[in-house]
């Protein structure tokens, strides 16, 4: 089965060579001068040098010879900046102990981030809400600026230099994969050409690329994927008075979800996805129009109608006299009083997810596997989902010995995280479309489902690991 399986994913191969100059397999000459790696990641985003972190400091990689390439500079902070940066991801608990198994956590923790205990998810159109909290004072994620986790990153890649290369400002320009059957003259390994001509090789390649994945593409993995009618507006604000600060906010508006991230007792960051036009104009806009947008989104009720309202409420009733017990009440957003100078900047939004996430001596993590709606909060944690998954089961491939790049372990990685990935990729675009819509009856359909969900701890303890919960890698 597992050869059958090879050879016909590896026959997909030749196909794609007619698609693209890419994909080559190929005997070459002078191979033997090439550096073999064991293990080569292409992308050193915030997944692929997470990826490079956890094999450099995996005990049964300690003989491995292991290569990041990264396209773009080093990113170190020398001075952490008094100004928060607006790129920020919550990471959910389970992402910090990957985190933390290899010392990361602990820059994070030394340099900052803010932990957010309840979440209040509502419904622009209705009453409906959801609250998402822990009685037991546990941390639910984190609001962490992506800068922070990249420096915390390079610092313990640097301190595994002896095991794990970094090549920055180095872009791999091709891939040559090996014949399915070996040849005197032919490597068995892959080929990579970087772009000031020199080549290596590896026995596994693992794409960390991101959503244009030149892997993805030279391997021949089929994605399927579309880009949204949205945009997402980021951006650094100033509340009008410091509070506790330690609710994550999500409001659903018809035209898209707004999110308002904690940074500090006084900042926080957004995350406002709506039409490209809107988004433009919102990037546009003096900043006084802008803070009036964002109250206005949070606060406004010019979207309930009276039928949805009464609806909710008649629910509402029926499900106190059910359940006499305490339901989650709503609590108001903190008002926003100023946004910081050149904070606010977009990004167009997408789905995306590859057909296979390996083939022989290829796997892909991260968004070169999947790219999903920020609503969820969940790209990159589902990234070191993918790292957790793929350093565990090359981690025993190396200490039984097992080439690398061999389909009979990759397939434990692919299986394992399609299953998790699919669920969550299919959920979060259901939801993106589920709340873009003013139609009364998806209205009212989701107002019972949030109310009823709000209401009964069990659903809720299956949601808050979920979609908008934050909480699975
Ligand atoms: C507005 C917004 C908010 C988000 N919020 C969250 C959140 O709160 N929580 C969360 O979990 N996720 C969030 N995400 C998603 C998250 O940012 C992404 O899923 C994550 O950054 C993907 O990381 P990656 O390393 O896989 O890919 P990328 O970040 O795209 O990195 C790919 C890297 O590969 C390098 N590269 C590409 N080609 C080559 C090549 N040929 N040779 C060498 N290097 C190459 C690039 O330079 C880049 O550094 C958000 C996304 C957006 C847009």
């Amino acid at each position: 089965m597992a050869a059958r399986l090879v050879v016909s994913r590896w026959a997909a191969a030749p196909v794609a060579a007619r698609a693209g100059p890419l994909v080559t397999c190929r005997r070459w000459s002078g191979a033997a001068a090439d550096t073999v790696y064991d293990v080569v990641v292409s992308g050193g985003g915030l997944v692929g040098a997470a990826m490079a972190c956890a094999l450099g400091y995996d005990i049964h990689f300690r003989d491995k010879k292991i290569l990041l390439i990264e396209a773009g500079p080093k990113k170190v902070l020398e001075k952490l900046s008094e100004t928060y940066s607006n790129r920020v991801s919550s990471i959910s608990p389970g992402s910090a102990t990957l985190l933390s198994s290899f010392g990361a956590w602990d820059h994070i923790c030394n340099m900052r981030y803010r932990a957010f205990r309840r979440m209040q998810v509502w419904d622009a159109c209705s009453e409906a809400l959801i609250m998402f909290d822990k009685d037991n004072l546990d941390d639910m994620g984190y609001i962490v600026e992506n800068d922070v986790i990249m420096h915390a990153l390079t610092k313990q890649l640097e301190a595994v230099s002896d095991r794990v290369t970094v090549l920055y400002r180095s872009k791999a320009v091709s891939y040559t994969w090996p014949c399915p059957f070996l040849m005197a003259d032919s490597s068995p390994w892959v080929q990579i050409t970087l772009g000031d001509g020199s080549t290596l090789q590896t026995k596994l390649l693992i794409g960390a690329d991101g959503h244009n994945s030149g892997v993805r593409q030279a391997a021949g993995i089929p994605n399927v994927s579309w880009n949204y009618d949205q945009s997402a507006v980021v951006a650094t604000l100033h509340l009008s008075e410091a509070t506790e600060n330690n609710v994550a906010w999500q409001r659903f508006l018809p035209s898209g979800p707004i999110a308002l991230l904690p940074l500090s007792d006084t900042l926080s960051s957004l995350v406002w996805s709506t039409s490209h036009e809107h988004a433009a104009e919102l990037v546009r806009m003096d900043e006084e129009q802008f803070v009036d947008a964002v109250n206005s989104a949070f606060w406004s009720d010019a979207n309930h109608t009276d039928f949805v309202d009464s609806a909710g409420s008649l629910l509402q009733h029926a499900l106190a006299l059910l359940r006499p017990t305490k339901v989650s009440a709503r609590q108001l957003p903190p008002s926003v009083a100023r946004v910081d100078a050149k904070s606010r900047v977009l990004f167009p939004l997408g789905w995306g997810h590859a057909a296979e996430y390996v083939r022989p001596r290829v796997a892909l993590i991260g968004d070169a596997a999947h790219r999903v709606h920020p609503l969820a909060g969940q790209g990159v944690n589902m990234g070191f989902g993918d790292i957790s998954s793929l350093a565990h089961h090359l981690s025993s491939a190396a200490f039984n010995g097992r080439d690398l790049g061999s389909m009979s372990h990759l397939t434990g990685y692919e299986t394992e995280r399609q299953r998790h990935n699919t669920a969550l990729l299919a959920a979060t675009d259901l939801l993106k479309r589920l709340y873009s819509t003013r139609a009364t009856p998806l209205v009212l359909l989701r107002t019972w489902g949030l109310q009823a969900t709000n209401a009964v701890s069990p659903l809720k303890v299956r949601g808050c690991a979920r979609p908008s919960g934050t909480r699975a890698h």
